[in-house]
């Protein structure tokens, strides 16, 4: 039997990428929505076959826990309300995915982790690169010394944000931060699976164009991340720029990935020659694994710990933006 999923937040990407993701996957479906919009749960109730008895308001979500249906809940919602469904969910005896960033700080992701543990469920955070070819294929070769060992790492995301001026995701109290915590979450992630080891020490500085769209969040941010190994590590991140590689350099080659971090078209090179990687569906590979971990009560490769290391990077990058000094992470 395929576990049952149940969406939390019908937006951009629950609507867009996972619910159409979950009509491919083998080991899990989209059994329910949670949503606060009645038009929105008609719609999917029609769209995806969803019985009316699986499909819950931000009110009576706790009642999930009765619903046998729902086996894992997905938390798909903006950043500062992450926190309170995972615990809610754990505490409902559900499994959690929750997206990224995992929440508005480190602090707030150990506490995510205890109550999950707690409840003795299953914690993992939406990191589907985990799950695509030709980012594998870095960690492999960076984490196997293939090409002897990483000297240098360059890697920046971002997009140029032409959205609403009043969305959640320019808003502090909602979205923790800018560009840093929605794209250069990635870029952080990169360096870190690319080494396999954790970064000590951050120095960050930032620019911003447009104030006036930016007026509360980061727009674009510039670190270095001091590793154990020495390695020179550069990263960046923004909302008013189109980028998205990973650049790598070894004592006896290179590699790249460019495009790096999209849902399609990631194009990766060894010493200049393609890899010849496939794309897959990252999102349907990320949730199937989840629902084999589930069955098999084993830990994601993607667990919780995975999304408090990388906020205690992004709160240290924060305290260096503040600070102008290099910060310890952790
Ligand atoms: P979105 O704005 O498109 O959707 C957010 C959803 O939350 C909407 O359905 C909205 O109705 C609901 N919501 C509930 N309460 C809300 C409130 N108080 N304010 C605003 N919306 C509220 O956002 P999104 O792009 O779908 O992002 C959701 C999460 O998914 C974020 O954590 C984001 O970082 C993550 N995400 C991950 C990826 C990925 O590739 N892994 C891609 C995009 C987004």
């Amino acid at each position: 039997k395929k576990l049952g999923i149940a969406l939390v937040g019908l937006g951009g990407y629950g609507g867009g990428q996972l619910a159409p993701a979950l009509q491919q996957t083998q080991n899990c479906y989209l059994a329910g929505i949670v949503t606060g919009t009645p038009s929105k749960a008609e719609e999917w109730s029609k769209k995806y076959n969803i019985p009316q008895k699986n499909i819950y308001n931000y009110q009576n979500f706790d009642e999930i826990a009765k619903n046998p249906d729902i086996d894992i809940v997905y938390v798909v919602l903006p950043v500062s309300m992450h926190k309170e469904y995972t615990i809610r969910a754990a505490r409902a005896g559900k499994h959690v995915i929750c997206e990224k960033p995992m929440a508005l700080n480190a602090a707030d992701c150990r506490e995510m982790i205890a109550a999950c543990k707690k409840a003795n469920r299953l914690l993992s955070i939406g990191y589907r690169l985990h799950f695509e070819p030709h980012n594998m294929e870095a960690m492999r070769l960076g984490q196997k010394n293939v090409l002897g060992k990483v000297t240098v790492i360059d890697t920046g995301n971002g997009f140029v944000y032409t959205g609403d001026p009043n969305a959640w995701r320019l808003k502090k109290a909602l979205a923790g931060g800018g560009g840093l915590m929605d794209m250069g979450i990635y870029a952080i992630q990169a360096a870190r699976y690319t080494l396999g080891q954790e970064p000590i020490a951050v120095k960050a500085t930032q620019e911003k164009t447009k104030p006036e769209l930016f007026k509360e969040v980061d727009e674009t941010v510039f670190w270095e991340l001091k590793f154990p190994g020495g390695q020179k590590v550069t990263g960046k991140s923004s909302y008013n720029n189109n980028w998205g590689y990973l650049r790598v350099t070894t004592e006896k080659g290179k590699f790249d990935i460019e495009p790096a971090y999209g849902y399609d078209g990631i194009d990766g090179h060894i010493n200049g020659k393609p890899m010849n990687l496939p794309n897959i569906n990252q999102q349907a590979a990320q949730m199937d694994d989840f629902a084999t971990c589930v069955r098999l009560n084993k830990t994601s490769r993607v667990p919780g710990e995975e999304g408090e290391k990388d906020m205690k990077v992004i709160d240290a990058i924060y305290r260096s933006l503040d600070s102008g000094k290099w910060e310890k992470i952790g």
